[in-house]
């Protein structure tokens, strides 16, 4: 999936992202700031490796060990979500409402999808003696591009 053209963190992007870091309980170290702009500026899913060429490319270059660690930070604190994508390379997104995913077959296009039911945990199962929290539902198929080539 190519990743969007990276633009420069402003600095008020990334002031931005430290107000939020705070108010989630983060010390808004640089790290964090800038993955967390990065994240909010490019919107759509990303893998790890994207993630670190992107902020790279925008003169804030972390390892792939410490990407991996302030995603783990964020993610923790409800900042990111792991996208749900299925098997393949693990994806992230800022956080936003629940959702669940489309994914294309044959580009392998990542879209957003609402939840049909609007809140966890989406269908009813019965698993006798448990307690359900989710239902991850993964669409696949062809995007429209895709379908039209
Ligand atoms: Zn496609
Ligand atoms: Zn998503």
């Amino acid at each position: 999936m190519a990743a969007p053209c990276p633009e420069r963190l402003s600095e008020a992007e990334r002031d931005a992202a430290g107000a939020r870091l705070r108010g989630s309980g983060l010390r808004a170290t640089a790290p964090r700031r800038s993955l967390l702009a990065l994240l909010d500026a490019w919107e759509g899913h990303h893998a790890v490796d994207d993630l670190a060429a992107g902020l790279a490319d925008l003169d804030h270059p972390l390892p792939r060990q410490s990407v991996y660690n302030v995603l783990a930070d964020l993610v923790e604190v409800g900042l990111a979500l792991p996208a749900d994508t299925g098997p393949g390379r693990a994806l992230y997104e800022r956080a936003s409402s629940w959702h669940h995913h489309f994914v294309c077959v044959a580009c392998g296009a990542v879209v957003d999808v609402p939840c049909v039911v609007g809140d966890k945990p989406c269908l009813e199962a019965t698993v006798p003696g448990a307690e359900i929290d989710e239902a991850q539902v993964i669409f696949r198929g062809r995007c429209a591009d895709c379908r039209d080539a």
